[in-house]
């Protein structure tokens, strides 16, 4: 098979604005999907990296990690997808495949996971992400949308989705009724909402302020609302919670929220905060409470979620934006000016 020559979107340097911009993918073999992008989600990630914030960016950048596509072609070895299917990518193309985490189908755990953009691919080629007219991908990486689901409803699933519902999927089936905190109300956090409902806890959103009280209750359905800067308010809620999801991606006292746990109670961080976060031993030991961490979602998860909001039912909030409104989508995102997930319609877009 040949290069195929694409227009994406990329950032050229730190100022992270993006502009049309064309490119080669890279050489497609037996095992790639080759898709149309259809629709691509917008991640407070791709801020940082088209910043040059996180990791060394490799300008040009082009971002995007929950891409929604229809196949166009196939390798010889792909069976479990057909030309038209809806496919969706998130946020990894390619891991050793031989390592443990490998073997274990948690390959978002592995050493050598390649990102899906400013990733190095095997063939010392950097990746570009989903703002773009075209993927290759390991169909390894590669999940199927159900038909139920609309492709811009999907696209959220695939990084924060997942990231919600990977470490929420423990207590799935539990026979007890749980009560669930989520800490943080953007992209993760009402997703978060939405799952654990979905899943029949009892949710407790947990907000510095009052400003998202109607959101949370009205709009996502959450059961509570409680305001961590209320110190009556948080007292009666002291040891009520089963777990915590803590979306929070800055730094945050966690001695405010730990204490909100029952006994075996576990707060679970999907955020990552620029700062070491604090906590006092006490707050653990007094309570054999657990603080965990998370990342992202196993490609199987990532199917799992895709297939567990289609049997439920269940809708993303999303804004649907074109490419020419990418750089002020991410100036509001920045504001936190969206409810709650910008997708860029990349096929409906001129992209040149
Ligand atoms: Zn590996
Ligand atoms: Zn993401």
């Amino acid at each position: 098979m040949e290069r195929r020559r694409v227009i994406g979107w990329a950032a050229r340097d730190s100022s992270g604005l993006l502009s049309p911009y064309s490119f080669t993918l890279r050489e497609t073999g037996p095992e790639d999907v080759v898709f149309k992008v259809l629709y691509c989600g917008m991640d407070h990630t791709d801020l940082h990296q088209m910043r040059n914030e996180i990791h060394m960016t490799n300008y040009p950048l082009v971002p995007g990690h929950e891409v929604v596509g229809e196949v166009v072609e196939l390798g010889s070895e792909v069976r479990k997808f057909r030309v038209k299917d809806n496919v969706g990518v998130g946020c990894i193309v390619g891991s050793c495949g031989e390592c443990l985490s490998c073997k274990s189908n948690i390959e978002q755990y592995c050493n050598n996971i390649i990102l899906t953009y400013n990733g190095t691919y095997k063939d010392g080629r950097s990746t570009q992400g989903g703002f773009s007219s075209l993927m290759v991908v390991d169909q390894k990486f590669v999940v199927r949308i159900p038909e139920k689901l609309a492709p811009e409803q999907a696209a959220p699933l695939l990084c924060a989705g997942v990231t919600a519902y990977s470490p929420l999927k423990q207590f799935k089936g539990s026979k007890k009724a749980l009560n669930a905190g989520i800490l943080g109300l953007g992209g993760v956090g009402h997703l978060g909402v939405l799952i654990a409902k979905a899943m029949g806890h009892h949710v407790t959103v947990i907000s510095s302020s009052d400003k998202k009280r109607v959101e949370a209750l009205e709009h996502l359905g959450a059961d509570a609302f409680l305001v961590s800067t209320n110190a009556a308010e948080m007292e009666r809620a002291a040891n009520s919670l089963d777990y915590i999801l803590d979306t929070v991606p800055a730094v945050h006292p966690l001695q405010s929220y730990l204490p909100l746990l029952k006994v075996e109670g576990q707060l679970i961080l999907v955020g990552v905060a620029p700062q070491p976060l604090h906590f006092s031993s006490v707050d653990l030991i007094l309570g054999k409470k657990m603080i965990s961490g998370s990342f992202i979602g196993s490609m199987e998860e990532t199917q799992e979620i895709l297939e567990f909001w289609a049997e439920k039912g269940l809708t993303s909030m999303v804004e649907v934006v074109k490419m020419n409104y990418v750089n002020k989508a991410f100036e509001r995102m920045e504001r936190n000016d969206v409810r709650y997930r910008f997708v860029l319609d990349v096929a409906g877009s001129n992209l040149e």
